[in-house]
């Protein structure tokens, strides 16, 4: 064995747990929505792109692939709500507020009032146009976590099933 190969297999890591996998590894407060990526509840290879616009509160959900949420029929599914919930998180619930344009008594703030408040408004489900640039953005943000100085497999790639051809 040259010292080359020593060398490099004494740098071989054990694989690394996988990180149990993020419901929401994204969301940005961009171009007057609430938008990003939600993972499937049932299915590690999909995942859906969700959004809530400001002032109308007008949603959309699909998955990656394009298809619409069984969920989302006339309103908000549980992506969407937990879409909300992690931005609160990330953000703060009241910059959420504030960006969506929702009222709610400041003692009364919590993720949960703001999407109530929403869905008391009946507010109408957009097109998903919008899904595409979305994620676009989220493969952006994952190229970017591959640049990180590790050696441990990213597996939020584990959610895209392997490349087809489209034909
Ligand atoms: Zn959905």
């Amino acid at each position: 064995m040259s010292d080359w190969e020593r060398a490099s297999t004494a740098r071989v890591l054990p694989p690394a747990r996988p990180r149990k996998l993020a419901k929401v590894p994204f969301v940005e407060l961009a171009d007057g929505r609430v938008q990003g990526v939600v993972s499937s509840g049932s299915d590690i290879g999909r995942v859906y792109v969700s959004s809530v616009a400001a002032g109308t509160y007008e949603f959309a959900c699909s998955t990656n692939n394009n298809r619409p949420c069984g969920g989302a029929r006339g309103m908000f599914c549980n992506h969407i709500l937990a879409l909300l919930n992690e931005a609160a998180l990330q953000y703060g619930v009241e910059r959420v507020a504030r960006y969506l344009r929702v009222e709610v008594a400041a003692e009364e703030l919590t993720a949960q009032a703001v999407s109530q408040v929403m869905i008391a408004a009946r507010p109408s489900q957009g097109d998903s146009t919008a899904a595409a640039s979305v994620f676009s953005q989220f493969l952006r943000h994952l190229a970017y976590l591959e640049f990180e100085p590790s050696t441990a497999p990213v597996p939020e790639l584990q959610w895209f099933p392997p490349t087809r051809a489209v034909g």
